[in-house]
Order: C-alpha cells, then structure tokens, then sequence
C-alpha cells in the first residue's frame, strides 16, 4: 500500500498543501501534474519527509507515519521511510566529489551498512542497467545532463525502494538527452517499477502513466486515466490546464 492521505504543508503560513490525498497504485506509474507552484515538488517531498507535513499521513509499503501539529517524526522513522523511496530530482543533485560509482553505492554502504565490495557490484550492474557502465569512474562534472540523470537514476534505485519519486526528471535537459533519460524510465515502469512523477511534460505523461492527478492550489481538482485527463478532463480548472499544454 503506497498512500498519502489528507497532507497539509504550509511556509510561513502559506497553505502549499491543502489536504492531499493520493494513492499510488504499485508497478505502475502515477503523474502529478499542474501549475507552476502548485505543490507538486512539496507533495513529493512531503512523501520522502525532505518536508515535514503538518498534517497528514505517509503510507509507504509497511511504514506507516503520522502527522500532526508540531510533532516531529523520530530520526529512525525517518531513516525507515527514506528507505522505502528513492528520489531523482530536476538537477541530478549527483554528489560532486564522488565518482559515479562511488555516487550509486552511496546508500547502500552508509545507510544499507553494506561491504563495499558488493555494493560496488551492485552499483555497477545498475549502471550498466542504465547505459552508464563505461562512466563508472568518471566524475559527475565531466558528464552531460543526461548522462548524471541516468547516473541519478541508477542511484534511486539501487536500494530497491517501493516507491520512486521523480520531479520533473527531464525539465532540465535538451530533447536528445530526454529522450535517453525517458528511454530508462520506460524501461524501468515496464519492468514494474512504483513510480510517482511531477512532470511538465504532457508526452512523458501520457506515455509513462498509467494514472495522472491534476493538482492545483494544493488540492487535486481532478485525477483519471490519462486518456481521460488529457483527452475528456471534466473539471474546468483541469480543462484549462490541458489546453494551456498546448
Ligand atoms: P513547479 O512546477 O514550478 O516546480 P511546484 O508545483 O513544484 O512548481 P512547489 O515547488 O511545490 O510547486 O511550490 C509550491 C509553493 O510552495 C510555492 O508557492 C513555493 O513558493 C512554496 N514553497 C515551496 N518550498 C518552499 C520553502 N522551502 N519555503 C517557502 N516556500 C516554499
Ligand atoms: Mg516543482
């Protein structure tokens, strides 16, 4: 069970997140789509607690975490649902002083407490996964965007996390390089990966998803097939929106 239920987020008593609720459905790829300032990128970092939410609860597989108020959440229950997640963000967010290998095994031996030994085969057979095997030793700085992308993706995945989030994981890349990069994710939804995905991106959301939720202000206003968002949305918020995609 992959779930976020009522999650409410605010800054400085700005209302990011009014109440969020979402289920992911497993082996499948969910889309979150809407406006700029929506909330999307806060509702993922909500699910991976990179926020807090303030109200709310995180259902992630069998960790189960509640929000309320100023409680905060224990650092081992934090640790507990991170584990469960893996996160590839707009800008790589590649560890700079580390190799691309050493970047992959990262999590592995610090947080999974791993010999390096086999963390470092792991890490290999995910890049090589990704099409990055030959870059094994080479440092972040000297690879194109698409390239620490399919480097970043190989690190989410390598503690097999029961979720996936993406934020806008090909915004930042010129057409030819997100195309590689969606190319690995296609592979990856196939092979049955859960994945949740901000994206701006009507084709990668149409071809990627299986469900997409149209999130606006902080509520989802609507959420559907894709052929039904995109192609027969309802609402007039979600009407708008889909037109505005062009
Ligand atoms: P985009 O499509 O541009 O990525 P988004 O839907 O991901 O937008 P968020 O980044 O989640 O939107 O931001 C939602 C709102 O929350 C915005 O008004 C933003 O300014 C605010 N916000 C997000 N993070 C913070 C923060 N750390 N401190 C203060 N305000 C924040
Ligand atoms: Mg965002």
């Amino acid at each position: 069970m992959i779930r976020l239920s009522g999650i409410e987020k605010s800054f400085s008593g700005n209302l990011v997140l009014k109440g969020v609720s979402l289920a992911v459905q497993e082996g499948a790829v969910t889309a979150l789509i809407g406006p700029s300032g929506s909330g999307k990128s806060t509702l993922l970092r909500c699910a991976n607690l990179l926020e807090t939410p303030d109200a709310g609860t995180v259902e992630i597989g069998d960790v189960r975490l509640e929000f309320s108020g100023k409680r905060r959440p224990s650092q081992s229950d934090v640790l507990r649902l991170r584990r469960r997640t893996g996160m590839i963000f707009q800008n790589f967010q590649l560890f700079p002083h580390q190799r691309v290998v050493e970047n992959v095994m990262e999590a592995l031996v610090t947080v999974q407490k791993w010999p390096k030994a086999k963390a470092r085969e792991r890490a290999m057979a995910l890049l090589d996964q990704v099409g990055m095997s030959e870059k094994a030793e080479a440092w972040p700085a000297t690879l194109s965007g698409g390239q620490q992308q399919r480097v970043a993706i190989a690190r989410a995945l390598a503690p097999s996390p029961a979720l996936i989030l993406c934020d806008e994981p090909t915004s930042a890349l010129d057409p030819e390089l997100a195309e590689e990069v969606v190319d690995v994710l296609r592979t990856l939804a196939k092979d049955g990966a859960t994945m949740l995905m901000a994206t701006h991106d009507l084709r990668l959301a149409r071809s990627l998803a299986s469900h997409v939720a149209f999130l606006e202000a902080g509520e989802i206003v609507e959420e559907g097939a894709p052929d039904a968002i995109f192609g027969a949305p309802t609402e007039p918020r979600t009407i708008r929106f889909v037109r505005s995609l062009g």
